[in-house]
């Protein structure tokens, strides 16, 4: 028989970045089932004294974009000055298909191999498809694990760019030219979310279309305030593929980070994130008590039933079910 890896075990595990051990620490605060919740607790409280000493980079961009080709470079980049990276690439698809994003061998080979990094794709969505999941939790691992960047990877998609802005200090907007998803980003609010812009695939031959792209963009961004109001987003032009733009982009997000330590935002945004993690795991661990008995389960699809058939109001079922959970009728 296999033997249980104590706490203690993956404590000194991850601490000593034991690359076997942190997985197994992330599978574990992955982990749905209720023994499982009670030891990632135990694990998460040990390693906390540990944590925080990252920067927390979150990396949207639309599919095709070149996040990983850019995170690949980038990372590359950021070990050459002596960085440890952490890559968590949050994977809307993982959780239709249990294949991954990075399931793909061919997305971030070499970094993979690169012994100060460290690559693990987040299955996306909560216990009962929230949007958020443990990626804030596994970044917490990697933490302690001495990691000094972590890349938060999400696809351009719905609530999960709110919930990567959520948990990092940087955000990065990877950008095409040519798709016009530079309106479509206005409308969709990203641009307020947004730190830093990276024109990706900019190259010899389309040069001139990148520095009007780059106006436009800039255009844009001139009607926006940044939430750090002396912070003009810079838009870096660049090319993953050919390791251009990344020495600038680099600088930048030093620049962007120190400026928020010298303000004093970077402590505080970080205590306003937590508080909306707390936030989340409050909304998250109610949902979970729904189903957490036969007769909850049971009367949680009765009301369901009844406000789908318009029987009633959905938010006096919603009520009504919320009272009861609460009055511990079952
Ligand atoms: P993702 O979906 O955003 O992760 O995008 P990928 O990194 O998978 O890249 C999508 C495609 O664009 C791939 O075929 C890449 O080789 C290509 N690509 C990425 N970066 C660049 C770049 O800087 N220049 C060019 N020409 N192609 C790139």
């Amino acid at each position: 028989m296999k033997k249980r890896i104590s706490i203690e075990e993956l404590v000194l595990g991850v601490k000593s970045n034991n690359i076997r051990l942190l997985g197994k620490a992330i599978s574990l605060v992955e982990s749905k089932k209720p023994e499982h919740r009670e030891q990632a607790e135990i694990l998460l409280k040990e390693i906390l004294p540990y944590t925080g000493q990252s920067v927390r980079i979150g990396i949207t961009g639309v599919p095709g974009a070149g996040k990983s080709t850019f995170i690949e470079s980038f990372g590359k980049y950021a070990i050459a000055q002596g960085k440890k990276v952490a890559v968590l690439a949050i994977d809307p698809s993982s959780s239709l298909n249990q294949g991954s994003i990075l399931g793909d061998k061919t997305r971030m080979e070499e970094l993979a191999k690169d012994p100060n990094a460290f690559i693990r794709p987040s299955p996306s969505g909560g216990f009962l498809g929230g949007v958020a999941n443990t990626t804030f939790e596994t970044m917490l691992l990697c933490e302690a694990a001495g990691y000094d960047l972590i890349l938060i990877e999400t696809v351009g998609v719905g609530q999960s760019e709110v919930m990567v802005a959520d948990i990092s200090d940087v955000f990065l907007y990877l950008k095409v030219m040519g798709t016009g998803d530079e309106l479509q980003g206005i409308k969709r609010g990203i641009m307020e979310m947004v730190d830093l812009i990276f024109i990706n695939k900019v190259e010899e031959e389309n040069i001139t279309l990148a520095k009007n792209t780059k106006l436009e963009l800039m255009r844009a961004l001139y009607f926006i305030t940044h939430k750090i109001e002396d912070w003009k987003v810079p838009v870096v032009l660049g090319s993953a593929l050919e390791n251009k733009g990344l020495q600038e982009i680099y600088q930048k997000i030093t620049e962007f980070v120190a400026l928020k330590k010298k303000k004093n935002i970077f402590d505080v945004e970080r205590k306003i994130q937590a508080e909306k993690r707390f936030e989340y795991w409050v909304k998250e661990l109610i949902l979970a008590r729904t189903q957490s008995s036969e007769a909850l389960k049971k009367a949680y699809l009765e009301h369901k039933k009844s406000a789908s058939e318009l029987e009633r109001n959905p938010i006096s079922e919603a009520q009504s079910f919320v009272n009861k959970l609460f009055k511990k009728e079952f």
